[in-house]
């Protein structure tokens, strides 16, 4: 084998540097990667749909949001902020009574990989810790913010018997869209992943990590309105955080 010339070394080793880097941005950022390790992301059947709701507890919003999930018996699930979460323990633990599934959001909603093992380690385990202590079940469902994950980020969740749940529809409802724009948007999101023979896990934000009391009425007026315009087919699932993964 002969020696590389070194300009072509170094632009080969370039090169690679930069396919390492666009390949770790893919496993840190893209919501359906499993690079670092296997997260969750949609339910296998079409007609399954898996609402899920982040940043919460929010009593601007979360009171009304489960009145329109009750009217229509919709079973939902809420990854809390665990700050938030003990500020408003009364709401978080109305939000389990009325079945919901419940899962770990961080304490205070960093992006994760930019931390060291030791912070990620505690911003989870001592959310984990507030939502049992207030709830008095384990918590089985971890939600990395903003879809961050790395390595470590999955060391911690594995020790902590969590499953990563992502998602496969995020419709930009914490940005001021219109109700008509979330809801054309989550429309069109769930017709695209039944062509794709998938069902969909959408990420709905009925809280905001700026603080308690966010406007996101918008968000749960689409939500009414796309229950009322579902498919009578449709399933609605939760994450289980067991061997059968929704349910
Ligand atoms: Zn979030």
């Amino acid at each position: 084998m002969s020696l590389s010339h070194p300009l072509t070394t170094t632009a080969s080793l370039l090169a690679l540097a930069a396919v390492g880097a666009a390949t770790t941005a893919y496993g840190v950022m893209y919501p359906e990667s499993q690079l670092f390790g296997s997260s969750l992301v949609a339910p296998p059947l079409p007609n399954q749909l898996a609402l899920t709701f982040d940043d919460g507890p929010n009593p601007a919003a979360t009171p009304r949001l489960l009145e329109v999930l009750a009217r229509r018996k919709v079973r939902a699930t809420f990854f809390l902020i665990g700050n938030f979460v003990r500020l408003e323990p009364a709401l978080t633990r109305e939000i389990a009574a009325a079945g919901h599934a419940i899962g770990n959001h961080t304490m205070s909603h960093p992006f994760l990989p930019k931390h060291s093992a030791a912070r990620i380690l505690s911003e989870i385990a001592d959310a984990n810790a507030v939502l049992e202590d207030t709830l008095g079940t384990p918590i089985t469902l971890f939600r990395p913010p903003h879809g961050g994950r790395s390595p470590a980020v999955f060391r911690a969740a594995r020790s902590l018997n969590l499953q990563v749940v992502q998602w496969n529809l995020i419709v930009g409802d914490w940005k001021d869209a219109s109700v008509d724009t979330i809801l054309s948007r989550l429309e069109n999101g769930i017709v695209r992943n039944h062509l794709r023979r998938r069902g969909t896990n959408v990420v709905l934000h009925d809280g905001g990590q700026a603080g308690l009391g966010q406007p996101r009425l918008k968000t749960v007026e689409a939500v009414h309105l796309l229950l009322d315009r579902l498919p009578p087919d449709t399933a609605f699932v939760t994450p289980t955080g067991g061997t059968a993964l929704w349910g």
